[in-house]
């Protein structure tokens, strides 16, 4: 079985409303359910009811799952060539983001919100022992900043973007003895109907790949908190473990396991079939 969730970072009370109005008329046409992680206090606006009422909308249809995007988005070391809204402040600092943030988004959701991505994918273990005490489920990021070491969050980092969802598909399909859990992460810029350019994909595209995910047999199709019930957070560490362990490697090496998936289970399990096509 092969595990996705979709992630889309970055919805906000001042982004791109229309465009997310589209995505989400998409995912309800083929019953994809996704899992958006929502910035709390973007450019000095305060997320309100008033200001996402197609997003609050969506998640009381079911159509998705709220995760906490940071608080504000914006690097607290301009300077640096990892920016990070969190990694290197102390404690207190941290805790004040997270828990202001959470605030926010439970107040205008009115939900409890169980799931944190960090913005820019980066974090530290200051982060992540905040989050295992403050009981949020799962931490998703990117597996090269960081090993979680906390208690019961599950770290489910991105495995690919949402441009590479189909061939991550077909490297699974190579390994049918072990399970993987792909993580594909969207933004507003993937999507030519952004403005930006060279955006890869159009919503029409989009819409067939959602029609085209919802088709394969053999995909489960998550959210994250869904995902991170999967395994306890011991088994999606040693993934994570794996995912670093196999990205250290020669490339040789690295070439015979799945570069987009998480591996929950042993290594030799995800060793690359030939002769198989897909
Ligand atoms: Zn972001």
């Amino acid at each position: 079985m092969i595990d996705v969730a979709i992630r889309f970072d970055d919805p906000s009370a001042i982004s791109d409303h229309a465009l997310e109005r589209a995505i989400l008329h998409a995912m309800d046409r083929h019953a994809v359910c996704a899992t958006f992680a929502v910035v709390p206090h973007a450019g000095q606006q305060a997320l309100s009811a008033g200001s996402v009422p197609h997003l609050i909308e969506a998640r009381r249809a079911g159509r998705l799952e709220i995760a906490q995007h940071g608080f504000c988005h914006e690097s607290s070391r301009p300077d640096a060539s990892l920016p990070s809204e969190f990694s290197g402040l102390d404690g207190a600092a941290q805790t004040e983001k997270i828990t202001a943030g959470r605030t926010a988004l439970e107040q205008v959701f009115g939900v409890a919100i169980s799931g944190f991505v960090p913005p820019f994918n980066t974090f530290d273990q200051v982060t992540a022992s905040i989050l295992s005490e403050q009981g949020f489920l799962y931490l998703s990021a990117g597996s090269e900043h960081g090993l979680v070491e906390s208690g019961h969050l599950a770290q489910l980092p991105r495995t690919c973007q949402i441009t590479e969802l189909r061939r991550a598909l077909s490297e699974a399909r190579r390994r049918p003895n072990g399970d993987l859990a792909v993580i594909a992460v969207m933004h507003h810029y993937d999507l030519q109907e952004s403005g930006l350019a060279g955006a890869a994909l159009t919503l029409q595209d989009l819409s067939e790949l959602l029609q085209w995910l919802r088709q394969q047999p053999d995909v489960r199709l998550n959210t994250l908190s869904q995902l991170a019930a999967r395994h306890d957070a011991r088994t999606w560490h040693k993934a994570v473990q794996r995912n670093r362990w196999v990205q250290r490697r020669h490339w040789r090496i690295r070439s015979v396991f799945p570069r987009y998936g998480l591996m929950p289970h042993a290594l030799f399990k995800y060793v690359r079939l030939t002769g198989i096509s897909t």
